[in-house]
């Protein structure tokens, strides 16, 4: 589970995100819609604290991210520490950021190996089933740039899967895809929610966003702006940012 309090984030004068109020239940699936530069990515990355937040309160499975907290006090965490908690969330990009020397299955088994110390023969039993599971049975000895990039993203998701992640984190993840090659990746992510990932997703898609989401989210301006049931925000927003911006994208 995902809760946001005021979350705010700056990048010096820069107030990127202004107040962030966001909850996403275990086993839910919360997407995020807004126009460019509101913030959609930046708030991703301080799930995954991969940017710090500068006021607000922001947890994931009841922990707060980043900090310890003893007596009601919040202690910063050691790198190590950050390091373990990054690890229950799984993210995947809108680029492809697979190692290039390294082939599809060997992706999947880095992390398990490098991290959690699993041998090599459960970390290949694990990374083959997970393959699968993204339907790349027979690409799994492929290299990076022999794989298409629906093919290369179906590898990411199984990659950040191996660690058994509690939450997936998704950045616009067909942003960058050939129309053709979108499907096979929202395929693999449908499945995924059906089988009670908690995932906030961030993207485009709006029919997608509107058959998975049970939570809609539109951002704008640092700030969420209105959100619900995909069917209701969609048909019948009720703020006249959203109304605005819906009228472009859908
Ligand atoms: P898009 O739809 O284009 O991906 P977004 O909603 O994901 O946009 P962000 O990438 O979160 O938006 O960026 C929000 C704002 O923060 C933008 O004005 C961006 O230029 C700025 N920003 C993001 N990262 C940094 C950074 N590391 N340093 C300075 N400014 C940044
Ligand atoms: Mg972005």
């Amino acid at each position: 589970a995902v809760e946001a309090v005021r979350v705010h984030k700056n990048f010096g004068p820069l107030q990127v995100l202004r107040g962030v109020d966001l909850r996403v239940e275990p086993g839910e699936v919360c997407c995020i819609i807004g126009p460019s530069g509101s913030g959609k990515s930046t708030f991703l990355r301080c799930i995954n604290h991969l940017e710090r937040i500068d006021a607000g309160r922001l947890y994931v499975d009841g922990q707060p991210v980043g900090y310890a907290e003893r007596g009601g006090r919040l202690y910063e965490l050691t790198e190590r520490k950050v390091a373990r908690q990054r690890r229950q969330v799984g993210m995947v990009f809108q680029r492809f950021n697979l190692f290039g020397h390294l082939t599809a299955l060997e992706n999947v088994m880095e992390a398990p190996i490098q991290v959690d110390r699993k041998s090599k023969e459960t970390a290949r039993r694990e990374a083959c089933a997970l393959l699968e599971q993204v339907g790349l049975t027979n690409r799994q000895n492929a290299y990076p740039t022999q794989l298409s990039g629906g093919q290369q993203q179906r590898v990411a998701i199984a990659r950040a899967l191996a660690m058994q992640p509690k939450l997936m984190l998704f950045d616009e993840p067909t942003s960058a895809l050939d129309p053709e090659l979108v499907g096979e990746v929202l395929d693999v992510m449908r499945q995924l929610a059906r089988d009670g990932m908690t995932m906030v997703v961030v993207t485009h898609e709006m029919g997608f966003a509107r058959e998975i989401a049970d939570n809609l989210v539109f951002m704008d301006g640092g700030a969420v702006v209105e959100s619900g049931l995909p069917t209701a925000l969609l048909t019948n927003p009720t703020h006249p940012r959203t109304q605005d911006f819906l009228a472009k994208v859908l």
